[in-house]
């Protein structure tokens, strides 16, 4: 079965910039889909901002195992109903890999309950990211650490709540300290948020970079899980049943005094 990808844009600063349109004349998504499109078990598409729905209708998500997302300028411009399918998407079992400025996109604030800032500087600054946990399938095949010549420069802290897994932690040659690389469990979904890949910089051209997304996908993608009852539970063993003997509208009203 193959892996089925959206790669979602906001897919502004390509049309403004022409600079941008430059570097990345396929928008962001574009060059993400280049690199996912080369692994035969992803199937992939792409969504941007000004789609109906911004592309990311029920349908979409009905075949989408891991969502892609990256935004910056337009974040306000995304519908609370689309971000909030989204959310409930995530928590019923869709990955979702967040990166760089999509730290303060709708959907991820939501998933983290926190307000997700952090200090930030474009200067041109290079960017070393550690890989601290070799042994994680994100890290598979990457070396002790990745250089970035230029990226923009991300400082500590990072409002977030602490990730269940940090994989890498990025260095700036300004002084700052990042947590570039962290992974969290929301409900029955992962979510990986990733730090590098601001529009100015050829970042997404990066052979690490590219491992590191088509490892992302892998790991966020949902498994063949059985998944959990919720609600009233019948016990599996043989136990003394506390309201034999009254009728269902007593039992209700039982149940109801237990929980106030
Ligand atoms: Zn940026």
């Amino acid at each position: 079965m193959k892996i089925r990808v959206t790669i979602w844009n906001e897919n502004v600063h390509e049309q403004r910039n022409p600079k941008i349109a430059e570097l990345y004349p396929k928008g962001i998504h574009g060059a993400i889909a280049d690199i996912l499109g080369d692994v035969e078990k992803y199937e992939v598409r792409t969504a941007t901002l000004d789609m109906p729905e911004h592309g990311l209708t029920d349908e979409v998500l009905d075949n989408t195992d891991v969502l892609i997302w990256w935004g910056h300028v337009a974040h306000a411009q995304v519908s609370d109903e689309v971000a909030e399918r989204v959310k409930l998407r995530v928590l019923d079992g869709m990955g979702l890999i967040v990166l760089h400025s999509g730290h303060l996109s709708k959907p991820f604030v939501k998933l983290m309950g926190t307000i997700c800032r952090s200090k930030w500087r474009e200067n041109n600054e290079k960017e070393r990211i550690w890989v601290i946990e070799p042994s994680h399938p994100i890290c598979s095949g990457l070396p002790e650490y990745i250089e970035l010549p230029q990226e923009e420069t991300y400082g500590e802290r990072f409002e977030v709540p602490a990730p269940d897994e940090l994989v890498f932690i990025s260095w700036f040659s300004g002084g700052e300290v990042f947590r570039s690389g962290c992974c969290y469990k929301r409900g029955l979904g992962k979510v990986f948020y990733f730090r590098p890949g601001h529009e100015a910089y050829p970042t997404f051209y990066n052979e690490n970079i590219a491992k590191i997304l088509v490892n992302a996908v892998n790991w966020a993608r949902p498994l063949d899980i059985t998944r959990p009852t919720l609600g009233h539970y019948e016990a599996l063993e043989k136990v003394e049943d506390i309201y034999a003997g009254m009728s269902d509208a007593e039992r209700k009203h039982e149940n109801l005094q237990n929980m106030v």
